[in-house]
């Protein structure tokens, strides 16, 4: 037992490094400034060589499938009663969105977890395992429900729908007050209830790009698990699955106004995010999950006991690398 909390606390937080293939073939270079090996990646440019370490990189040809298979053992451990956040980071265009939710013909994390999650309760005849499932989106520190019954909002009532408290209850587990959470009974009704949530998130943005590279996604499954009937016996898990916002220094790119607010307020979330990750993994001290609406959501799934896979996404172009080397140090430090 004592082992087993050690093993735990040690592989925590884990972080994973994909590569992005080139989008048109014809630019890919002699000289390419990105090179893998199986836990490691290096960039190369003019003159500089850069060398991270990874739990797991994955090149440009990895496969969807390829990546799942390393994460199907974190729905495991949400089944067995762990509380388990993926967190898809990195620039925009480098593959967050493709890596957790794909493309019709390559689908990605998230409709494969919920797939694979009803395939494993219907296994485990031991205990009843029940899942709900919420979805909101974090922008500028604001909150908004994805999955509310009431009909996709319109700019004008953002400010309600804009502001949900949140709450940490008696027992440590961090509550969303008035968030909507939608029982799921089957993975058929699960896919219905996340295609709503990407459509009703979609809506209020020009385009889905937009929203992906101004806002966090955060898709959140809740595992009831009963050992027997008596329901006040029910342990609760939860796992998260976030897409984040991009994570460029939009200062760079001659951003203004509204831009620039917006950048900053993804940065100083993702600093936070990382201020947390760093404080955990030293273990001791203060941990500053205050500092952010993003580390306030993610309070009880982030800290002992949970498992944290951090996935980094990289461009493989070398006009990206200022960018690739300010990822690859971020998630370095959450190693
Ligand atoms: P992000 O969410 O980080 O902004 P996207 O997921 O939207 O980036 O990816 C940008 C573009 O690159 C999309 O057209 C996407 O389909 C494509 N893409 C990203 N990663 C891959 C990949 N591993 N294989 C094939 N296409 C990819
Ligand atoms: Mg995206």
């Amino acid at each position: 037992e004592a082992l087993n909390k050690l093993i735990d606390m040690k592989g925590s937080i884990r972080v994973f490094c994909r590569v992005r293939p080139y989008l048109m073939k014809s630019r890919r270079k002699i000289r390419e400034p990105i090179s893998t090996g199986s836990e490691m990646i290096v960039v190369r440019s003019s003159g500089i060589r850069k060398e991270f370490n990874f739990d797991k990189v994955f090149p440009q040809e990895a496969s969807q499938e390829e990546i799942f298979v390393e994460i199907a053992p974190l729905l495991r451990s949400a089944l067995d009663g762990h509380h388990v956040s993926i967190l898809a980071f990195g620039q925009t265009g480098t593959g967050k969105t493709f890596t957790m939710d794909g493309t019709n013909d390559q689908i990605g994390i998230i409709p494969r977890a919920l797939e694979e999650l009803f395939s494993q309760a219907s296994l485990d005849k031991s205990s009843s395992l029940n899942f709900s499932m919420s979805m909101l989106e974090v922008y500028m520190g604001n909150l908004r429900d994805l999955l509310s019954p009431k009909p996709p909002y319109r700019a004008y009532e953002a400010a309600t729908r804009y502001n949900l408290n949140i709450q940490t209850d008696p027992k440590g587990l961090v509550e969303i007050e008035g968030l909507t959470e939608v029982q799921i009974p089957d993975f058929g009704k699960a896919r219905w209830w996340y295609n709503k949530g990407k459509r009703v998130r979609s809506t209020s943005w020009t385009n889905v790009n937009e929203a992906s590279s101004r806002s966090h996604c955060l898709t959140r499954i809740t595992v009831f698990r009963r050992g027997d009937a008596l329901e006040a016996n029910t342990e609760v898990s939860k796992l998260w699955m976030v897409d984040l916002g991009g994570s460029e220094r939009l200062l760079k790119t001659g951003a203004t106004g509204q831009t620039l607010d917006e950048g900053r307020a993804i940065n100083l979330s993702i600093s936070a995010l990382g201020d947390v990750i760093a404080a955990l993994k030293r273990k001791r001290g203060h941990v500053p999950y205050r500092n952010s609406k993003l580390t306030q959501i993610l309070k009880d799934s982030l800290g002992d006991g949970s498992k944290v896979l951090m996935l980094v996404h990289v461009s493989p172009c070398e006009e990206d690398v200022g960018e690739t080397i300010c990822s690859l140090n971020f998630a370095k430090r959450a190693r």
